[in-house]
């Protein structure tokens, strides 16, 4: 495997080892030092490359896949194309069972990479057998030489992050970080990455964003479920209804909640103030930093490192829609973004 010079065998090489960048305007503000992991550097343009990959060699070093086996997943979102990529290189059948929720543009993007996908009902309960929980473990049991990842209560996500993006956040910051700041959906980006990093230096803090309507927070002060803390909310991939066994409550020293509409103007500010183009859960770390650095949690000597999970061009129909800004009442005329377009 010839790495130099950029040359690669297949695509896979390229996941992991993305960049650490310093944020330099927007951080303008605030105490200490910033800088962003970001992550849709990796092929698949997000962070769940590493989990996608990581898991499968797992399965495959166990003697549970072959070529030609299954690969089972209950998602539309990032961790489904990063599956369906590892599965085309690989030679695996990826079976992804959706909500008839997702978008079409999801289910085309899915399909293209060569996933078989099944849109299931949105509208019934989790364990009604038309629902995409049910579909994938029925379709799991009835394939032989499959593998459901089941990204939330799987506990090698975890140890994907332990082993790529610890590491590297360490070597990167050259043992220098004092403080980490990731969302928390699965919980395994911030549970495996913190784990590394304490095991190094047991000072590092790390800090957990979850969404107003998300019982991540509340059950981490209190390890009570409470389903009052539900609500629905729009921000995706951070938060849940259920608690994750992804997610290794002890890593994290706290969790700071951010509002839909904060995030969703905090990504924009990222993309005109550092050029970095990056998702909705990016603005939503981001949007937490500001307001630990307004609660007083940073000083001069903070060396801050922002996980930034995925890119911007998932979300053109979202938070880079001035129209769907709108609808949700986040309308704000500065950072309109047909106000800069210029008309001949
Ligand atoms: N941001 C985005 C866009 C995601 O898709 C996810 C995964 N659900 C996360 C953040 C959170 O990562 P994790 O699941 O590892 O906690």
């Amino acid at each position: 495997m010839a790495k130099n010079n950029q040359v690669f065998d297949n695509v896979l090489d390229l996941i992991g080892n993305t960049p650490l960048i310093k944020l330099n305007k927007i951080t303008a503000p605030l105490k200490g030092e910033y800088h962003a992991k970001v992550e849709s550097f990796n092929p698949g343009n997000s962070a769940k490359d590493r989990i996608a990959l990581y898991i499968i060699e797992q399965a495959e070093k166990h003697g549970i896949l072959k070529p030609g086996d299954t690969i089972i997943e209950t998602t539309s979102g990032n961790t489904g194309f990063s599956i369906a990529m590892v599965s085309i290189i690989k030679g695996y059948d990826c079976i992804l069972a959706v909500s008839s929720k997702s978008s079409p543009d999801k289910i085309d993007m899915l399909k293209t990479m060569g996933a078989k996908v099944y849109v299931c009902p949105a509208h019934v309960s989790s364990d009604d057998p038309r629902s995409y929980y049910e579909v994938a473990k029925r379709l799991h049991e009835e394939t032989k030489g499959s593998v459901y990842i089941n990204q939330y209560f799987n506990e090698l996500n975890i140890e994907a992050h332990y082993h790529s993006t610890g590491p590297e956040i360490w070597n990167q910051t050259e043992g220098k970080i004092t403080h980490l700041v990731a969302c928390s959906g699965t919980g395994g980006t911030i549970s495996g990455t913190a784990k590394y990093l304490k095991e190094q230096n047991p000072n590092i803090k790390v800090i957990g964003v979850d969404a107003y309507g998300s019982v991540i927070k509340k059950y981490h002060e209190t390890r009570e479920f409470d389903e009052k803390e539900i609500y629905p909310y729009r921000i995706e991939g951070l938060g849940k209804n259920l608690i994750p066994t992804a997610t290794d409550f002890d890593q994290i020293d706290e969790f700071v909640k951010v509002t839909d509409e904060e995030s969703a103007h905090t990504a924009r500010e990222i993309a005109k103030t550092e050029g970095l183009f990056v998702g909705y859960t990016s603005g939503a770390a981001m949007q937490a930093v500001k307001q630990l650095n307004e609660a007083g949690e940073f000083d001069e000597n903070s060396k801050v490192v922002i996980l930034f999970p995925d890119h911007g061009s998932r979300y053109m129909s979202k938070i880079y829609s001035d129209k769907w800004m709108e609808e949700q009442g986040f309308f704000d005329s500065e950072n309109k973004v047909e106000a800069q377009g210029i008309q001949y």
